[in-house]
Protein backbone atom coordinates (compact mmCIF):
# COMPACT_ATOMS: atom_id res chain seq x y z
CA UNK A 1 0.00 0.00 0.00
CA UNK A 2 1.13 3.38 -0.77
CA UNK A 3 2.42 4.91 2.62
CA UNK A 4 1.12 8.52 1.30
CA UNK A 5 -2.29 6.94 1.00
CA UNK A 6 -5.02 7.91 3.85
CA UNK A 7 -6.69 4.60 4.28
CA UNK A 8 -6.95 1.25 2.23
CA UNK A 9 -8.49 1.02 -1.17
CA UNK A 10 -11.83 -0.64 -1.09
CA UNK A 11 -10.14 -3.92 -2.70
CA UNK A 12 -7.81 -4.07 -0.10
CA UNK A 13 -10.47 -3.58 3.09
CA UNK A 14 -12.44 -6.45 1.23
CA UNK A 15 -9.52 -8.53 0.59
CA UNK A 16 -8.53 -8.03 4.64
CA UNK A 17 -11.87 -8.82 6.18
CA UNK A 18 -11.99 -12.18 3.90
CA UNK A 19 -8.89 -12.90 5.42
CA UNK A 20 -6.98 -12.92 2.14
CA UNK A 21 -3.99 -11.08 3.26
CA UNK A 22 -1.59 -12.89 4.81
CA UNK A 23 0.55 -11.61 7.78
CA UNK A 24 3.22 -10.74 5.47
CA UNK A 25 0.92 -8.43 3.47
CA UNK A 26 0.30 -10.58 0.37
CA UNK A 27 -2.92 -11.47 -0.85
CA UNK A 28 -4.00 -14.76 -1.16
CA UNK A 29 -6.83 -16.73 -3.03
CA UNK A 30 -10.46 -17.46 -1.50
CA UNK A 31 -9.80 -21.09 0.77
CA UNK A 32 -12.44 -22.83 -2.25
CA UNK A 33 -10.02 -21.81 -4.93
CA UNK A 34 -7.16 -22.66 -2.96
CA UNK A 35 -8.48 -26.08 -1.78
CA UNK A 36 -9.94 -26.88 -5.53
CA UNK A 37 -6.23 -25.90 -6.60
CA UNK A 38 -4.37 -28.15 -4.49
CA UNK A 39 -7.17 -30.83 -5.08
CA UNK A 40 -6.10 -30.73 -9.00
CA UNK A 41 -2.96 -30.47 -8.56
CA UNK A 42 -2.60 -33.86 -6.19
CA UNK A 43 -5.61 -35.40 -7.94
CA UNK A 44 -7.44 -35.51 -4.93
CA UNK A 45 -11.33 -36.08 -4.32
CA UNK A 46 -12.63 -32.47 -3.94
CA UNK A 47 -14.65 -32.46 -0.79
CA UNK A 48 -13.36 -29.19 -0.19
CA UNK A 49 -15.20 -26.41 -2.24
CA UNK A 50 -18.99 -27.03 -2.32
CA UNK A 51 -20.39 -28.03 -5.74
CA UNK A 52 -22.10 -31.02 -7.13
CA UNK A 53 -20.19 -34.09 -8.93
CA UNK A 54 -24.01 -35.10 -11.18
CA UNK A 55 -25.64 -32.64 -13.55
CA UNK A 56 -29.12 -31.16 -12.19
CA UNK A 57 -32.02 -32.40 -13.75
CA UNK A 58 -32.38 -32.94 -18.00
CA UNK A 59 -35.18 -30.50 -18.14
CA UNK A 60 -32.58 -27.48 -17.42
CA UNK A 61 -30.50 -28.49 -20.54
CA UNK A 62 -33.57 -28.61 -22.54
CA UNK A 63 -34.87 -25.25 -21.74
CA UNK A 64 -31.96 -23.31 -21.89
CA UNK A 65 -31.36 -24.95 -25.01
CA UNK A 66 -35.11 -23.86 -26.57
CA UNK A 67 -34.52 -20.32 -24.82
CA UNK A 68 -30.92 -19.63 -27.06
CA UNK A 69 -32.55 -21.12 -30.06
CA UNK A 70 -35.77 -19.42 -29.35
CA UNK A 71 -34.08 -16.47 -29.11
CA UNK A 72 -34.15 -15.37 -25.64
CA UNK A 73 -30.65 -13.87 -25.40
CA UNK A 74 -30.73 -10.30 -25.24
CA UNK A 75 -30.93 -8.42 -21.89
CA UNK A 76 -33.38 -9.41 -18.94
CA UNK A 77 -34.83 -6.76 -17.34
CA UNK A 78 -33.37 -5.59 -14.23
CA UNK A 79 -35.51 -7.39 -11.96
CA UNK A 80 -35.59 -10.72 -14.11
CA UNK A 81 -37.72 -12.62 -16.50
CA UNK A 82 -41.35 -12.38 -15.26
CA UNK A 83 -41.49 -16.25 -15.48
CA UNK A 84 -39.23 -16.66 -13.37
CA UNK A 85 -40.38 -14.27 -10.66
CA UNK A 86 -43.84 -15.50 -10.68
CA UNK A 87 -42.20 -19.50 -9.88
CA UNK A 88 -40.31 -18.02 -7.64
CA UNK A 89 -43.52 -16.38 -5.70
CA UNK A 90 -45.72 -19.64 -6.31
CA UNK A 91 -42.66 -21.70 -4.72
CA UNK A 92 -42.95 -19.29 -1.76
CA UNK A 93 -46.28 -20.28 -1.26
CA UNK A 94 -46.15 -23.51 -1.86
CA UNK A 95 -43.55 -24.08 0.74
CA UNK A 96 -46.06 -22.47 3.40
CA UNK A 97 -44.50 -18.69 3.39
CA UNK A 98 -46.12 -15.92 2.11
CA UNK A 99 -46.65 -15.55 -1.61
CA UNK A 100 -44.27 -12.23 -2.54
CA UNK A 101 -45.77 -10.10 -5.59
CA UNK A 102 -43.55 -11.15 -8.65
CA UNK A 103 -43.88 -7.15 -10.08
CA UNK A 104 -42.25 -5.01 -6.96
CA UNK A 105 -40.98 -7.75 -4.20
CA UNK A 106 -38.87 -10.55 -6.29
CA UNK A 107 -35.38 -9.52 -7.88
CA UNK A 108 -33.60 -11.92 -9.95
CA UNK A 109 -29.68 -12.11 -9.14
CA UNK A 110 -26.50 -13.52 -10.49
CA UNK A 111 -26.29 -16.11 -7.82
CA UNK A 112 -27.39 -15.27 -4.34
CA UNK A 113 -23.96 -13.81 -3.71
CA UNK A 114 -24.82 -10.73 -6.43
CA UNK A 115 -28.76 -10.64 -3.98
CA UNK A 116 -26.09 -10.58 -0.77
CA UNK A 117 -24.24 -7.92 -1.98
CA UNK A 118 -26.83 -5.97 -3.66
CA UNK A 119 -28.99 -5.86 -0.03
CA UNK A 120 -25.62 -5.19 1.74
CA UNK A 121 -24.24 -2.28 -0.66
CA UNK A 122 -27.89 -0.93 -0.84
CA UNK A 123 -28.58 -0.67 3.49
CA UNK A 124 -25.28 -1.00 5.57
CA UNK A 125 -23.84 2.78 5.92
CA UNK A 126 -20.19 3.51 6.97
CA UNK A 127 -20.33 2.88 10.95
CA UNK A 128 -23.49 1.03 11.21
CA UNK A 129 -23.29 -2.70 12.43
CA UNK A 130 -23.91 -5.92 10.80
CA UNK A 131 -24.52 -9.74 13.10
CA UNK A 132 -22.75 -12.84 11.43
CA UNK A 133 -23.31 -15.78 13.11
CA UNK A 134 -19.60 -17.59 12.91
CA UNK A 135 -18.06 -19.49 11.66
CA UNK A 136 -19.55 -17.55 8.06
CA UNK A 137 -19.16 -17.75 4.69
CA UNK A 138 -16.49 -15.19 3.18
CA UNK A 139 -18.88 -13.05 1.39
CA UNK A 140 -20.17 -11.39 4.10
CA UNK A 141 -17.57 -9.71 5.88
CA UNK A 142 -15.89 -8.89 2.50
CA UNK A 143 -19.30 -7.22 1.17
CA UNK A 144 -19.95 -5.39 5.03
CA UNK A 145 -16.34 -3.89 4.37
CA UNK A 146 -16.99 -2.67 1.09
CA UNK A 147 -20.08 -1.10 2.31
CA UNK A 148 -17.96 0.37 5.60
CA UNK A 149 -19.78 -1.39 7.93
CA UNK A 150 -18.74 -3.31 11.15
CA UNK A 151 -19.09 -7.13 11.81
CA UNK A 152 -20.35 -8.30 15.28
CA UNK A 153 -20.44 -12.49 15.51
CA UNK A 154 -22.53 -14.35 17.33
CA UNK A 155 -20.13 -17.56 17.43
CA UNK A 156 -21.58 -21.08 17.01
CA UNK A 157 -19.12 -23.09 19.57
CA UNK A 158 -18.61 -26.52 19.39
CA UNK A 159 -18.79 -29.36 19.13
CA UNK A 160 -22.60 -28.85 19.17
CA UNK A 161 -22.48 -25.41 17.12
CA UNK A 162 -25.40 -23.39 19.01
CA UNK A 163 -25.86 -20.25 19.07
CA UNK A 164 -25.37 -18.50 23.18
CA UNK A 165 -28.83 -16.73 23.72
CA UNK A 166 -26.40 -14.23 25.87
CA UNK A 167 -23.92 -13.66 23.19
CA UNK A 168 -26.92 -13.40 20.31
CA UNK A 169 -27.92 -10.22 22.90
CA UNK A 170 -24.74 -8.99 22.62
CA UNK A 171 -23.96 -8.57 19.40
CA UNK A 172 -26.77 -6.15 19.02
CA UNK A 173 -26.16 -2.59 19.50
CA UNK A 174 -27.63 0.87 18.87
CA UNK A 175 -25.41 0.71 15.58
CA UNK A 176 -26.89 -2.56 14.50
CA UNK A 177 -28.28 -2.50 11.20
CA UNK A 178 -28.34 -5.67 9.79
CA UNK A 179 -28.61 -9.54 10.88
CA UNK A 180 -27.18 -11.87 8.58
CA UNK A 181 -29.11 -15.57 9.23
CA UNK A 182 -27.60 -18.00 6.85
CA UNK A 183 -30.14 -21.23 7.70
CA UNK A 184 -29.10 -24.43 7.07
CA UNK A 185 -25.79 -22.62 8.04
CA UNK A 186 -22.53 -23.20 6.17
CA UNK A 187 -20.40 -24.39 6.44
CA UNK A 188 -21.54 -26.45 10.09
CA UNK A 189 -24.90 -27.80 8.42
CA UNK A 190 -26.77 -26.41 11.60
CA UNK A 191 -30.57 -25.65 11.52
CA UNK A 192 -30.98 -22.74 13.50
CA UNK A 193 -34.36 -23.56 15.36
CA UNK A 194 -37.60 -21.67 16.34
CA UNK A 195 -36.06 -20.35 19.53
CA UNK A 196 -33.19 -19.15 17.79
CA UNK A 197 -35.04 -17.38 14.78
CA UNK A 198 -37.59 -15.64 17.84
CA UNK A 199 -34.72 -14.07 19.59
CA UNK A 200 -33.35 -12.59 16.48
CA UNK A 201 -36.23 -11.23 15.39
CA UNK A 202 -36.90 -9.91 18.59
CA UNK A 203 -33.45 -8.03 18.52
CA UNK A 204 -33.82 -6.47 15.18
CA UNK A 205 -37.06 -5.20 15.66
CA UNK A 206 -35.62 -3.82 18.74
CA UNK A 207 -32.88 -2.20 17.41
CA UNK A 208 -34.71 -1.57 13.76
CA UNK A 209 -32.66 -3.48 12.37
CA UNK A 210 -32.63 -5.55 8.51
CA UNK A 211 -32.79 -9.62 8.93
CA UNK A 212 -30.77 -11.13 5.31
CA UNK A 213 -31.62 -14.43 4.87
CA UNK A 214 -29.16 -16.37 3.23
CA UNK A 215 -31.47 -19.36 2.14
CA UNK A 216 -29.33 -21.35 -0.61
CA UNK A 217 -29.85 -24.47 1.44
CA UNK A 218 -33.60 -24.38 2.01
CA UNK A 219 -33.88 -27.88 0.93
CA UNK A 220 -31.62 -29.53 2.17
CA UNK A 221 -32.71 -30.53 5.44
CA UNK A 222 -32.60 -33.95 7.46
CA UNK A 223 -33.61 -33.39 11.10
CA UNK A 224 -35.01 -30.43 11.22
CA UNK A 225 -36.84 -27.44 9.49
CA UNK A 226 -35.38 -24.36 8.82
CA UNK A 227 -37.89 -21.66 10.08
CA UNK A 228 -39.89 -19.00 8.02
CA UNK A 229 -38.05 -16.13 9.71
CA UNK A 230 -40.28 -13.32 7.64
CA UNK A 231 -43.49 -14.97 8.72
CA UNK A 232 -42.77 -14.27 12.67
CA UNK A 233 -44.34 -10.98 14.41
CA UNK A 234 -42.42 -8.13 13.77
CA UNK A 235 -40.15 -9.46 10.58
CA UNK A 236 -41.85 -9.49 7.32
CA UNK A 237 -41.26 -5.55 6.82
CA UNK A 238 -37.53 -5.54 7.52
CA UNK A 239 -36.84 -9.23 6.07
CA UNK A 240 -34.89 -9.63 3.05
CA UNK A 241 -35.16 -13.47 1.94
CA UNK A 242 -31.94 -14.91 -0.67
CA UNK A 243 -31.95 -17.78 -2.38
CA UNK A 244 -30.74 -19.72 -5.49
CA UNK A 245 -31.25 -22.25 -8.09
CA UNK A 246 -27.08 -23.25 -7.59
CA UNK A 247 -27.65 -26.07 -4.87
CA UNK A 248 -31.25 -27.16 -5.47
CA UNK A 249 -31.05 -27.89 -9.02
CA UNK A 250 -27.15 -28.66 -8.97
CA UNK A 251 -26.03 -25.30 -10.87
CA UNK A 252 -23.48 -23.87 -9.11
CA UNK A 253 -21.95 -22.13 -11.75
CA UNK A 254 -25.18 -21.08 -13.57
CA UNK A 255 -25.22 -17.98 -11.16
CA UNK A 256 -29.38 -17.52 -11.25
CA UNK A 257 -30.33 -16.56 -7.62
CA UNK A 258 -32.77 -14.24 -6.04
CA UNK A 259 -34.22 -11.48 -3.54
CA UNK A 260 -37.48 -11.58 -1.82
CA UNK A 261 -38.43 -8.40 0.30
CA UNK A 262 -41.17 -5.57 0.41
CA UNK A 263 -41.47 -3.35 -1.85
CA UNK A 264 -39.66 -0.38 -0.27
CA UNK A 265 -36.42 -3.28 0.63
CA UNK A 266 -36.98 -4.23 -3.01
CA UNK A 267 -36.50 -1.06 -4.91
CA UNK A 268 -33.09 -0.25 -3.31
CA UNK A 269 -32.01 -3.59 -4.18
CA UNK A 270 -32.97 -3.60 -7.81
CA UNK A 271 -31.17 0.33 -7.77
CA UNK A 272 -28.10 -1.43 -6.34
CA UNK A 273 -28.07 -4.59 -8.52
CA UNK A 274 -28.77 -2.74 -12.01
CA UNK A 275 -25.52 -1.51 -11.34
CA UNK A 276 -23.61 -4.29 -9.93
CA UNK A 277 -24.63 -7.13 -12.91
CA UNK A 278 -27.68 -5.40 -14.17
CA UNK A 279 -29.05 -8.62 -14.93
CA UNK A 280 -28.72 -12.31 -14.97
CA UNK A 281 -28.07 -13.86 -17.74
CA UNK A 282 -31.49 -14.18 -19.79
CA UNK A 283 -32.02 -17.88 -21.28
CA UNK A 284 -30.61 -19.10 -17.24
CA UNK A 285 -33.10 -17.63 -16.25
CA UNK A 286 -35.95 -19.09 -18.56
CA UNK A 287 -34.31 -22.35 -18.01
CA UNK A 288 -34.76 -22.18 -14.13
CA UNK A 289 -38.14 -20.78 -14.49
CA UNK A 290 -39.14 -24.16 -16.17
CA UNK A 291 -37.58 -26.54 -13.77
CA UNK A 292 -39.17 -24.54 -11.21
CA UNK A 293 -42.55 -24.87 -12.14
CA UNK A 294 -41.12 -28.88 -13.25
CA UNK A 295 -40.45 -29.38 -9.67
CA UNK A 296 -43.82 -28.44 -8.40
CA UNK A 297 -45.49 -31.46 -10.28
CA UNK A 298 -43.25 -34.43 -9.95
CA UNK A 299 -41.58 -36.10 -6.84
CA UNK A 300 -37.86 -33.51 -7.38
CA UNK A 301 -38.20 -32.77 -3.97
CA UNK A 302 -38.38 -35.47 -2.24
CA UNK A 303 -35.62 -37.21 -4.13
CA UNK A 304 -33.26 -34.80 -3.84
CA UNK A 305 -33.88 -34.94 -0.18
CA UNK A 306 -33.67 -38.72 0.39
CA UNK A 307 -30.38 -38.09 -2.26
CA UNK A 308 -28.84 -36.08 0.35
CA UNK A 309 -29.90 -37.87 3.21
CA UNK A 310 -28.04 -41.09 1.84
CA UNK A 311 -25.26 -39.17 0.84
CA UNK A 312 -24.99 -37.47 4.34
CA UNK A 313 -25.36 -41.16 5.63
CA UNK A 314 -22.36 -42.40 3.45
CA UNK A 315 -19.90 -39.42 4.66
CA UNK A 316 -20.81 -40.39 8.31
CA UNK A 317 -20.51 -43.84 7.92
CA UNK A 318 -16.98 -43.35 6.06
CA UNK A 319 -15.87 -41.00 8.59
CA UNK A 320 -16.95 -43.17 11.58
CA UNK A 321 -13.98 -45.38 11.10
CA UNK A 322 -11.63 -42.58 11.26
CA UNK A 323 -10.19 -40.86 13.73
CA UNK A 324 -12.36 -38.00 12.90
CA UNK A 325 -15.48 -36.68 15.28
CA UNK A 326 -17.70 -35.65 13.20
CA UNK A 327 -20.95 -33.55 13.93
CA UNK A 328 -23.99 -34.69 12.25
CA UNK A 329 -25.52 -32.10 9.88
CA UNK A 330 -28.87 -31.16 10.21
CA UNK A 331 -28.90 -29.60 6.95
CA UNK A 332 -26.79 -27.61 4.01
CA UNK A 333 -24.23 -30.30 2.28
CA UNK A 334 -21.61 -29.94 4.81
CA UNK A 335 -20.61 -32.00 7.63
CA UNK A 336 -17.95 -30.46 10.77
CA UNK A 337 -15.56 -32.74 12.02
CA UNK A 338 -13.42 -32.42 14.76
CA UNK A 339 -9.05 -34.09 13.97
CA UNK A 340 -7.78 -35.92 16.27
CA UNK A 341 -10.13 -37.61 18.87
CA UNK A 342 -8.06 -40.38 19.27
CA UNK A 343 -5.03 -37.96 18.69
CA UNK A 344 -4.14 -35.28 20.86
CA UNK A 345 -1.47 -34.63 19.12
CA UNK A 346 -3.42 -32.96 16.59
CA UNK A 347 -5.04 -30.73 18.52
CA UNK A 348 -5.38 -27.12 16.73
CA UNK A 349 -4.11 -28.52 13.61
CA UNK A 350 -7.09 -28.67 11.13
CA UNK A 351 -5.88 -25.61 8.86
CA UNK A 352 -2.34 -27.26 8.30
CA UNK A 353 -3.99 -30.97 8.70
CA UNK A 354 -6.27 -29.14 5.27
CA UNK A 355 -3.21 -27.94 3.79
CA UNK A 356 -1.76 -31.72 3.79
CA UNK A 357 -4.69 -33.95 3.39
CA UNK A 358 -4.69 -33.54 -0.87
CA UNK A 359 -1.47 -34.81 -0.99
CA UNK A 360 -1.27 -37.02 1.85
CA UNK A 361 -4.47 -38.95 1.56
CA UNK A 362 -5.94 -37.94 -2.12
CA UNK A 363 -8.93 -36.10 -0.27
CA UNK A 364 -9.17 -31.95 0.02
CA UNK A 365 -11.17 -30.75 2.51
CA UNK A 366 -11.67 -26.56 3.91
CA UNK A 367 -10.62 -25.56 7.67
CA UNK A 368 -12.68 -24.24 9.34
CA UNK A 369 -11.04 -21.57 10.58
CA UNK A 370 -10.94 -20.43 7.21
CA UNK A 371 -14.50 -19.14 8.37
CA UNK A 372 -14.14 -17.21 11.05
CA UNK A 373 -12.53 -13.76 12.86
CA UNK A 374 -9.11 -14.16 13.94
CA UNK A 375 -10.39 -13.57 17.43
CA UNK A 376 -12.13 -16.49 17.41
CA UNK A 377 -10.36 -19.21 15.25
CA UNK A 378 -9.16 -20.81 17.70
CA UNK A 379 -12.44 -21.92 18.74
CA UNK A 380 -12.46 -23.79 15.31
CA UNK A 381 -8.67 -24.75 15.21
CA UNK A 382 -9.79 -28.47 15.42
CA UNK A 383 -11.98 -28.35 12.61
CA UNK A 384 -12.01 -29.27 8.67
CA UNK A 385 -15.69 -29.11 6.81
CA UNK A 386 -16.24 -32.06 4.34
CA UNK A 387 -18.83 -31.06 1.51
CA UNK A 388 -21.22 -34.36 0.62
CA UNK A 389 -22.38 -33.32 -2.16
CA UNK A 390 -21.09 -35.85 -4.43
CA UNK A 391 -21.95 -39.78 -5.78
CA UNK A 392 -21.70 -42.21 -2.65
CA UNK A 393 -19.24 -44.39 -4.48
CA UNK A 394 -16.99 -41.05 -4.06
CA UNK A 395 -17.82 -40.61 -0.97
CA UNK A 396 -17.02 -43.72 0.09
CA UNK A 397 -13.87 -43.95 -1.53
CA UNK A 398 -12.41 -40.52 0.19
CA UNK A 399 -13.45 -41.62 3.21
CA UNK A 400 -11.36 -45.20 2.70
CA UNK A 401 -8.57 -43.03 1.50
CA UNK A 402 -8.69 -40.75 5.08
CA UNK A 403 -8.85 -43.87 7.04
CA UNK A 404 -6.23 -45.29 4.92
CA UNK A 405 -3.77 -42.20 5.94
CA UNK A 406 -3.85 -43.09 9.59
CA UNK A 407 -6.33 -40.21 10.41
N1 LIG B 1 -20.65 -21.97 -1.30
C1 LIG B 1 -19.65 -22.95 -1.65
C2 LIG B 1 -18.86 -23.39 -0.44
O1 LIG B 1 -19.07 -22.92 0.64
C3 LIG B 1 -18.71 -22.41 -2.74
C4 LIG B 1 -17.98 -21.20 -2.36
C5 LIG B 1 -17.11 -20.52 -3.40
O2 LIG B 1 -16.39 -21.14 -4.15
N2 LIG B 1 -17.12 -19.24 -3.36
O3 LIG B 1 -18.04 -24.24 -0.58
Amino acid sequence: MDPASPSPAPWRRLADAAGLIDERGRLSSTIFEEMSFLAARHGAINLGQGFPDTDGPEILREALAEAVAGGGNQYATIAGDPDLRRGVAEAEERAGRRRPDPETEVTVTAGATEALAAAMLAHLRPGDEVVFFEPFYDLYPAVAALAGAAVRTVPLRPPHFRPDPEDLAAAFTERTRMVVVNDPHNPTGTVLGEETARRVVQLAAAHDALILTDSVYEHLHYDADPVDLAGLPGAAERTIRVSAASKTFSVTGWRVGWAIAPQPLTRALRVTKGYLSHSAAAPLQAAVARALAWAEQGSFYPELHERYRRQRDVLLEGLSATRLEVCAPEGTFFAVARVGRDAPEWAGTGAQLAQALPERAGVAVVPLSAFATQANAHLYADWVRFAFCKRPEVLREATRRIAAAGL
